[in-house]
């Protein structure tokens, strides 16, 4: 079948249901095989910049081809020169690979083709998400009061939150933008992260007209968590400048180092000036799912909103973020807007249009590859997964412990582990700004070398200003050996370098 040329069977419509049902099988063929052999690619392709867009035709395509060709170029082109996620190799960043059950949930999303921006356009779209949100709610063990949808990213969620703390501020920037505040005399807005947050709190900050200059990176302890009493003396400043405090943002799980802001202090250090409380646990929120694992979570129940994103942990493919909050209504004035063509005319049954609380109109179903994958993991097969990662993790932080030409710099919380090659001759010296330079310089080299064996992918950041290799472990395929041979792989690299 894939030989032939669709529109030469199906005419000027669309495919025809048996043509396309050979598609399907053709394409569900490659994507087996690609799962099958993902393991012998090197995790990341051996290519140059620039030298990809090369591959295909300058001129847009005239005719039609046979599925079977550009299944063919699909294979020789595309999937060979992907980083692959789905690599039980792929260590770098957060390990957030796809699962089958979540590509399953894909394909039926594709298919079924909901646009769920109204009731009307996808009833059933809207009202599984309601019954998903409350499902991921209930396993994060969170109270009642958390309702919530579902976006494409944290940094939309975050971004989301951050424009209801605006505007609950007393901002009306929705409706009467930043001239409007300026006029109401409020002080210039602050919000408050750890110095250790994400970008995304960063750039949610720029858009929502509060600017870099309005987020105050608060200091933290030796073990990258925000210290709450410079949080309480940052806005005690700001207060007795005349600024404006509106909201902090506490991580459960930062990018760097996963490491964990005290969540329940914070709050109290917040409450008293009615700020806003975000919580970002994108990657470390699906440990909520283990009940005993919620020490870290202390607190968060206490948020206005709480961000957690399936696609980083849950094995969700990109994209899925939850976004929780106990304030829908002030979401829903910092973002609702009905022209005339969007209304629903008979309104006797008041219904949720959920792009009402978001900055954007046209929303996918992604409700359906949530509930699929809850339905084909359940919650405990979700917690058994995020435990053996939580297992693996400290098992090679033992390693590394271990290990006297090594070093680990952060504590391991969750399944990331972040450490360095620090040679036992320089132990002691590390301080000195040579040795500090050349300890940097040996680690990016060594995290390259590593790279360049094709057989894990890691990435890296500064902790104290100290090149930090990270191993980010939590991929679904993951076992011990693909630990144990990152392990091997670092070690010989390291004696290779000297
Ligand atoms: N928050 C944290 C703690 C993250 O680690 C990340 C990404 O890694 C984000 C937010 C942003 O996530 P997204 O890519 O879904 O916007």
């Amino acid at each position: 079948m894939t030989d032939l040329d669709p529109q030469q069977v199906d005419g000027l419509t669309d495919l025809g249901p048996e043509t396309f049902r050979a598609a399907l099988h053709a394409v569900a063929d490659v994507m087996a095989d690609y799962a099958a052999r993902v393991e012998s690619y090197p995790v990341f392709p051996p290519v140059e910049p620039g030298s990809l867009a090369a591959l295909f035709p300058a001129e847009p395509p005239d005719g039609p081809a046979p599925l079977g060709r550009i299944l063919d170029d699909y294979r020789a082109l595309i999937e060979p020169n992907a980083t692959h996620w789905g690599h039980p190799g792929f260590m770098a960043y957060f390990a957030t690979p796809a699962s089958a059950a979540g590509i399953l949930g894909e394909m039926l999303i594709a298919s079924l083709g909901q646009n769920t921006m109204l009731w009307r356009t996808s009833p059933i779209g809207t009202e599984l998400e309601a019954v998903v949100v409350s499902w991921l709610r209930q396993g994060l063990g969170l109270p009642p009061e958390f309702d919530g949808f579902v976006t494409d990213t944290a940094s939309t969620s975050t971004l989301i939150a951050l424009a209801g703390a605006r505007d609950a501020a007393g901002f009306a920037s929705a409706g009467d933008g930043v001239a409007g505040a300026g006029a109401a005399g409020l002080g210039s807005p602050r919000v408050y992260a750890s110095a250790e947050a994400h970008s995304s709190i960063e750039r949610a900050c720029m858009t929502l007209g509060l600017g870099r200059a309005g987020l105050v990176k608060i200091p933290t302890d030796d073990a990258y968590a925000m210290r709450a009493d410079a949080l309480a003396s940052a806005i005690r400043d700001d207060v007795a400048a005349g600024r404006r405090p509106i909201a902090v943002v506490a991580t459960i799980g930062t990018t760097s180092s996963t490491s964990i802001d005290p969540v329940a202090a914070i709050a109290d250090v917040a409450a008293p000036h009615g700020l806003w409380l975000h919580v970002d646990a994108a990657y470390g929120g699906a440990v909520a799912l283990l009940p005993e694992r919620r020490g870290p979570f202390e607190g968060w129940e206490r948020a206005d909103s709480i961000v957690v994103n399936p696609h980083k942990w849950l094995f969700a493919p990109l994209d899925a973020s939850l976004l929780l909050t106990r304030r829908m209504g002030v979401l829903r004035d910092a973002f609702s807007l009905s022209p005339e063509y969007l209304r629903t005319l008979d309104r006797s049954t008041p219904v949720r249009d959920v792009n009402e609380y978001t900055p954007v109109l046209g929303r996918r179903f992604r409700a359906l590859k949530l509930w699929l994958m809850l339905r084909w993991f359940g919650l405990d097969g979700l917690r058994r997964r995020i435990g053996h990662h939580l297992e693996l993790a400290q098992m090679l932080a033992g390693w590394v412990d271990a290990d006297p030409d090594f070093e680990r710099l952060a504590p391991v919380p969750f399944s990331t582990v972040c450490l360095r090659y620090r040679p036992r001759a320089v132990v002691g010296r590390e301080a000195e700004p040579e040795v500090a330079a050349r300890l940097d310089d040996l680690n990016a080299r060594l995290m390259d070398a590593v790279n360049r064996t094709g057989e894990v992918f890691l990435s890296h950041t500064r902790l104290a200003g100290r090149f930090t290799i990270r191993v980010a472990l939590g991929h679904l395929r993951g076992e011990e050996r693909h630990v144990a041979r990152a392990w091997e792989l670092l070690r010989r690299e390291a004696a290779a370098l000297g």
